[in-house]
């Protein structure tokens, strides 16, 4: 491991006057210190952010504000986000195992970056998000677990995070604060596709902290799950995965949010799924439809073929699944 200096901030202003150039934000270190030994991640400097906000608050207008030092399981567990974001909590909940939900932070999640196993093997493998221009050996090797939606020539992994697809389908505000000052941004922006820099993951600027997640005032989006499909049934990686909240109203499709985990660069939002399903009956027919909508741009790779069809199936299952809870 290189050397680096540590430092824990009191606040975020001390943590973005703390963090130089070459500085990494600690959290929970799950991820992070996981790179560092394998040298994938040198920073000089880790300035702990584990003291700033772990609140979880109500705000004007009904939203959910979550400090972005709150402990994963704190927010899975937590009574408002289980009645009021039930998709939030099982997506947490399927993710990692009990003791590294217990360290993980939401700030911490939200960056954690692709377990593409060629982006670990520091000695052996060319990797453009590692070194850019290198080149990429996921393309023409192991690719079972990678994208098949909005990859580029230059990089075909995948965002591993669970909570961060419930997000994108909750419509969820990320609150920044850098040394330009405090800023918001959707969740569906926050991640970068891959195109010909898959070096450069978010819009975040250098030194740019995650204070808070809010969650917006719906109450239909109670109505709302997560289904995880993966080789094991704990401690694995996405292969497919659906967040969806589904609105129904005199029998027509009012509203309803689709988001994909397993299949791109960033969380995935399903616009041409949801556009097909507004206004229309909740039949099953719909709900294929809709997928297969989805799914037409889809360019899979040697070895993950079947992930189309299974992104489909289980669009169109937990779509099933949502409107028959509603009838
Ligand atoms: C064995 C194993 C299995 C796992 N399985 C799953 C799984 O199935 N599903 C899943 O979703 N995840 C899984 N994970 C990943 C786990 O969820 C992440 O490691 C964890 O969420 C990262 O949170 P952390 O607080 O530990 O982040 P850290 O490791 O501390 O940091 C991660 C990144 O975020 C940055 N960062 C941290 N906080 C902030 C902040 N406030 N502002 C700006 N930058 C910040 C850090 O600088 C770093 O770049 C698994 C991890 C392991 C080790
Ligand atoms: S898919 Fe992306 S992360 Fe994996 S080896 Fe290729 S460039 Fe690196």
């Amino acid at each position: 491991m290189t050397p680096f200096s540590f430092a824990r901030a009191t606040n975020a202003g001390d943590a973005i006057h703390r963090a130089g150039a070459d500085a990494r934000y600690l959290g929970g270190g799950t991820n992070l210190v996981d790179l560092m030994r394998e040298t994938v991640e040198r920073p000089s400097a880790l300035v702990d952010v584990t003291g700033l906000s772990h609140d979880i608050e109500e705000r004007g207008g009904g939203s959910l504000h979550i400090g972005a030092a709150t402990r994963n399981t704190a927010v899975a567990e937590h009574p408002a986000v289980r009645a009021r974001y039930p998709v939030l909590a099982r997506a947490i909940l399927s993710g990692a195992s009990g003791q590294i939900r217990n360290m993980a932070t939401v700030g911490g999640n939200i960056l954690q970056r692709t377990r593409c196993a060629y982006f670990y093997d520091h000695a052996g493998s060319r990797c453009n998000k590692r070194n850019p221009g290198e080149g990429c050996d996921a393309i023409e090797g192991l690719n079972r677990m990678h994208a098949i939606l909005g990859a580029s020539p230059s990089c075909v992994a995948t965002h591993p995070s669970d909570m961060c697809v419930a997000l994108a389908a909750l419509d969820a505000t990320i609150h920044l604060e850098g040394s330009a000052g405090q800023r918001q941004i959707p969740l569906t922006d926050l991640h970068r596709l891959p195109d010909g820099r898959p070096d450069i993951e978010t819009m975040l600027e250098p030194g740019e902290l995650i204070t808070a997640v809010e969650l917006p005032a719906s109450p239909w989006l109670a109505r709302s799950t997560y289904r995880k499909v993966r080789d094991r049934a704990s401690y694995a990686f996405a292969l497919v995965s659906v967040a969806a909240a589904l609105r129904i109203e005199s029998g027509r499709i009012e509203d309803v949010r689709i988001a994909l985990g397993g299949v791109a660069h960033k969380p995935w939002r399903a616009v041409r799924a949801e556009e097909a399903l507004r206004g229309a009956a909740p039949t099953a027919a719909a709900f294929r439809t809709a997928a297969r909508a989805e799914m037409i741009d889809a360019a899979p790779l040697g070895h993950n073929g079947f992930k189309v069809d299974l992104a489909e199936r289980t669009i169109a299952a937990v779509l099933g699944e949502l409107a028959g809870d509603l009838a």
